[in-house]
């Protein structure tokens, strides 16, 4: 969108907003802007200001300095209950004593939302978490998963321009998380509403996000699309963060190669013309199921992993173990780190 086009309305904006608790600086200076209906996920390991940024969002934590706009509004200042966001937390805060329909339709109540509307609407919100029929359960009769849909319906029936999630299903296994994580792209396209998640789980972020921002010691290394950010990581950081970190020096210039872009050559095999070709000696050698990691360290020093799918008969990785190998990728499949970072 265009720059001083007044109708633009941004869901939020950040502007060089932070938070410190004492000595902890927590939220560094971030600047941000999520579109409306975006699935923007807040990416990064523990401790680098992620739940701050959410919380600083959704009006439990006041800024230092900085402004937060929701909907081109200044809310900086607006407490939580007026501020037109939602948010779940990782351990749903459900209420044990109400039923799961009573739950859900708690934020209505306090609304001053009539009986039959509030009904409605969650039923409504019953059938779109694939719930129906267990509204008069309690909240101790589901499983982990039925409960996180639960506190996901409780925020949404709501309707707010935008919900935050912090970690909403890192209490999950992981089998259910994936079935969740697909499940929870599906009912945000379905309603439409902004969407700003916060997770420390790379592959959870790249399956689900619109657009990410990777974030470091409270500060934004990285925002794009999760092709962006992993195809192109602009630190090393990111690149470290988001998959295997293969980074390789030459000439003082630092540069990152993915796994799965590098060929391991089979000792009668030829690189194909313009292949940077390094020779070296596999490590190691780590069996993943679908895929092998091969651990080769090179001649020149770095140690990089190379990725095979496993196509072949079982066991016929090992046959490489200590073994000299020569590794080869493309120039279009590196990129150059910044520099000074
Ligand atoms: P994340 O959610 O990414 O794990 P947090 O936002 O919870 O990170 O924390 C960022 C930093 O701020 C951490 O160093 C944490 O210890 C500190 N922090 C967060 N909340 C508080 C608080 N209420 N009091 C003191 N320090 C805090
Ligand atoms: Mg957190």
């Amino acid at each position: 969108m265009a720059a001083g086009d007044d109708s633009h309305r941004p869901a939020l904006r950040l502007q060089g907003v932070r938070k410190s608790y004492g000595q902890v600086v927590a939220v560094a200076g971030v600047d941000l802007t999520v579109e409306e209906g975006e699935f923007f996920t807040l990416l990064g390991p523990s401790g680098s200001g992620k739940t701050t940024l959410l919380r600083l969002i959704a009006g439990f934590e006041r800024p230092d300095t900085g402004r937060i706009e929701l909907g081109g509004r200044d809310v900086t200042s607006t407490p939580p209950y007026l501020r037109d966001t939602n948010t779940v937390f990782q351990d749903y805060a459900l209420f044990p004593h109400m039923s799961v329909a009573d739950n859900i339709g708690y934020g209505l109540r306090v609304k001053g939302v009539s009986r039959q509307p509030r009904e409605e609407r969650v039923q409504r919100a019953l059938k779109m978490v694939r719930l129906e029929g267990l509204g008069r359960r309690r909240p101790n009769q589901l499983s982990g998963g039925q409960r996180q849909r639960v506190a996901l319906a409780r925020a949404v029936v709501n309707e707010p321009e935008v919900l935050l999630l912090d970690e909403p299903l890192g209490a999950l296994d992981l089998k259910l998380r994936q079935e969740m994580q697909i499940e929870l792209k599906q009912i945000q396209k379905e309603v439409g509403i902004t969407f700003i998640y916060v997770t420390h789980d790379q592959e959870e972020a790249l399956t689900m996000s619109d657009r990410v921002a990777v974030m470091s010691n409270g500060q934004i290394e990285q925002i794009g699309s999760p092709v962006d950010v992993y195809e192109r990581p602009a630190t090393e950081f990111v690149a470290g963060f988001i998959g295997i970190s293969n980074v390789l020096v030459r000439d003082g210039v630092r540069f990152v190669v993915r796994p799965e872009k590098i060929r391991m050559l089979a000792e009668s095999e030829t690189a194909d013309p313009g292949m940077t070709v390094e020779p070296g000696r596999v490590e190691e050698i780590i069996y993943v199921g679908m895929t092998t990691r091969y651990l080769v360290h090179l001649d020149r020093g770095e140690r990089l992993v190379a990725v095979r799918q496993n196509m072949d008969a079982l066991g016929d990785a090992q046959k490489f173990q200590g073994r000299p190998v020569r590794l080869a990728w493309t120039a279009e499949h590196t990129y150059v780190l910044d520099k000074g970072r």
